[in-house]
């Protein structure tokens, strides 16, 4: 079977407040071990053909370039990956943290997304992060001379103190930089994170919903002016440069999870690692299924889940090949919520195809988990 694989470092320099991943501060003795239960369950896991592969965290060049070539190279060699394949990679762009890029190209890395969230210092602090606007335009310019030609920055609303003018200089800034994909997400407070207890303090530092909404209308605007094409909902790419694994993803496609806390979807079953560090490592060291949630998604809540993930994209739902999948007419199965967004304006129904409107990807989530709830 044909899969991507993602693989999670679970490591970070330190810890940013926002932050509700599986990540832990590093420590070298636990980051060492960690890296052994990685490469158990990598020799351990399911064999599917590797498609494209996806490092992320945590953060994964918080090790040195030759333990994640290392472990790039095992992978390569259990998965069947192709050399040509996309093989992206998070990286942090503190100062001095990049590390050797040349090795990780070498290494067989051909795309490069960079943690910037901000180009502007007080809005980087207020997110806890090092680095500064320099450090990013730093890590570009070592990317490129170390021979990666698709370069992803990560942008981030909804910071605290972030007004529409500041989101713009972030957006123009990374737009300067000439990269070919942008991704823009807006700022959550999750339960349970310094941040949340920031917001209870002082929630008028958090820029309310309009300013969101006016900060994703900006990025729309100037990215898609610079040339990007909004293939999905929060990434912008230029022509030739959308990222295909997460495509997978949005088309519901198989993808195998390695590390604590990822996520696999294969057969119809969606499962995921506990993110219990200590209760992974064991396991994948004792050569035992790693423990964790699993459901199958079946019937409606499988087609709900598929029109949802693929409304994000700038494609839509397409109808043949969707009854083609799952033997579900989605016109006919989902024509009340179809009537009412179309009329409401949100989804737009056409030549064979189900896709949300410009004003429509402004409440995605509300569009897209109808369907799960209609299911
Ligand atoms: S670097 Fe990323 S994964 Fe690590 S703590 Fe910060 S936001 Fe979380």
């Amino acid at each position: 079977m044909d899969a991507g694989i993602y693989v999670h470092w679970a490591f970070c320099p330190y810890v940013c407040p926002y932050c509700d991943f599986a990540k832990w501060a590093w420590d070298a003795r636990a980051a060492d071990r960690y890296v052994a239960a990685l490469e158990a369950e990598i020799d351990a896991a399911p064999s599917v053909r590797g498609v494209t592969v996806f490092y992320g965290g945590g953060t994964p060049n918080a090790y040195p370039a030759a333990v994640l070539v290392r472990v790039a190279e095992r992978l390569r060699a259990r998965f069947d990956v192709r050399p040509e394949a996309e093989a992206s990679i998070e990286i942090n762009p503190d100062a001095g943290a990049p590390g050797d890029l040349a090795a990780l190209r070498r290494g067989g890395m051909n795309r490069l997304s960079i943690g910037v969230q901000s180009f502007v210092a007080a809005e980087l602090q207020a997110l806890g992060r090092r680095h500064t606007p320099a450090d990013v335009a730093a890590t570009v310019a070592a990317a490129r001379a170390a021979g990666f030609d698709n370069v992803n920055l990560d942008l981030m609303f909804g910071v605290p103190h972030q007004t529409l003018a500041s989101w713009g200089q972030s957006l123009d800034a990374a737009i300067g930089l000439g990269v070919e994909h942008v991704s823009t997400y807006g700022l959550t407070v999750e339960a349970g994170t310094p941040y949340e207890r920031w917001q209870a303090r002082d929630p008028g530092a958090f820029p309310d919903d309009d300013r969101g909404a006016d900060c994703y209308a900006l990025a729309i605007e100037r990215l898609t002016a610079a040339g990007y094409e909004q293939y999905e909902i929060s990434n912008f790419a230029r022509p030739g440069f959308r990222c295909a694994h997460n495509e997978n993803y949005w088309r519901n496609g198989p993808y195998l999870g390695l590390g604590v806390g990822a996520a696999s979807y294969r057969d119809g079953v969606r499962a995921t690692h506990t993110r219990e560090l200590a209760a992974y490592e064991a396991a994948a060291l004792a050569g035992r299924p790693i423990p964790g949630d699993a459901e199958e998604l079946q019937g409606d809540e499988r087609t709900g889940e598929a029109i949802m993930l693929a409304l994000r994209t700038s494609e839509g739902v397409d109808a043949d090949a969707f009854r083609e999948r799952y033997g579900v007419d989605v016109f006919t199965r989902y024509e009340r919520e179809i009537a009412e967004f179309v009329d409401a304006g949100l989804l737009v129904a056409g030549d064979g195809r189900l896709r949300l409107t410009v004003r429509g990807r402004f409440v995605a989530n509300d569009v897209c988990g109808a369907f799960l709830a209609g299911a």
